[in-house]
């Protein structure tokens, strides 16, 4: 408890000192606290130092938090964000049980997620996930197609579009970092001007924050720095 209320404190300390030196606007970089693998009483540990958002990788995981929140602590209004890769026959409960998706790659997930929402829920908030290292291996779509996918999620009703997500490759220096975050930035800005409804900028983790803020993010999503580090021994 102790030790995940004072790293809360730290990182909003580092997010307020990244603002400042980068000339950006207070409070402008959210934090989502990624709690995936972490229990149940880490997430209620980060509620009582006031962190409400908070991001899973795996969905009967996630699922099983949201429902046990939504049964015991429902007072806490927690914002859920699914930020793990998708298939196809998953959608179902990430669309039933979470608020926010960070990481749709093509057309046929975000399609499934449309129709999959129930009705009494609000929309679901989504990002594209992009990805700008050109590896095949990462998840992600290519920049060059992320405008059309754009376009064809913002036409869908139960789905409203936020902005973008990247898990650039890891990099060992600070230029580099910078030069990853920099292309979504600027692809960013060329979808922020097409639809209005268009704010978020999901980019940086533990180690790479303070060049994700330099260029642009709007939301961090923090980890090991927040939670410690994790063990995936029950995870395949
Ligand atoms: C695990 C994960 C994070 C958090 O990473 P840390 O390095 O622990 O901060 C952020 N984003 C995604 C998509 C992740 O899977």
């Amino acid at each position: 408890m102790q030790t995940i209320q004072s790293n809360l404190e730290h990182i909003h300390q580092q997010i307020k000192d990244s603002e400042r030196k980068f000339g950006r606007l207070t409070h402008s970089v959210q934090l989502l606290a990624v709690s995936k693998t972490k229990p149940k009483q880490a997430v209620l540990d980060a509620c009582q130092a006031g962190q409400r958002q908070f991001g899973e990788n795996y969905v009967q995981e996630g699922v099983e938090k949201i429902q046990y929140f939504q049964e015991h602590h429902n007072d806490l209004a927690i914002e859920w964000h699914f930020i793990g890769p998708i298939q196809s026959n998953k959608t179902r409960p990430i669309s039933e049980s979470f608020d926010w998706v960070h990481s749709i790659d093509r057309l046929k997930i975000a399609q499934r997620l449309n129709d999959q929402r129930p009705n009494h829920l609000d929309p679901l908030q989504v990002l594209v996930q992009v990805n700008t290292s050109g590896e095949e291996s990462k998840s992600g779509i290519n920049a060059s197609q992320a405008l059309e996918l754009a376009a064809a999620i913002n036409a869908l009703p139960n789905l409203t579009l936020r902005g973008l997500m990247s898990i650039p490759a890891a990099v060992s220096s600070y230029e580099e970092q910078l030069q990853a975050f920099n292309q979504l930035k600027d692809l960013f800005d060329q979808i922020k001007s097409q639809y209005p409804q268009v704010d978020t900028l999901s980019m940086g983790m533990s180690g790479d924050m303070e060049a994700a803020i330099e260029a642009g993010s709007t939301m961090v999503r923090i980890g090991t720095a927040i939670f410690g580090a994790r063990d995936y021994s029950n995870k395949q």
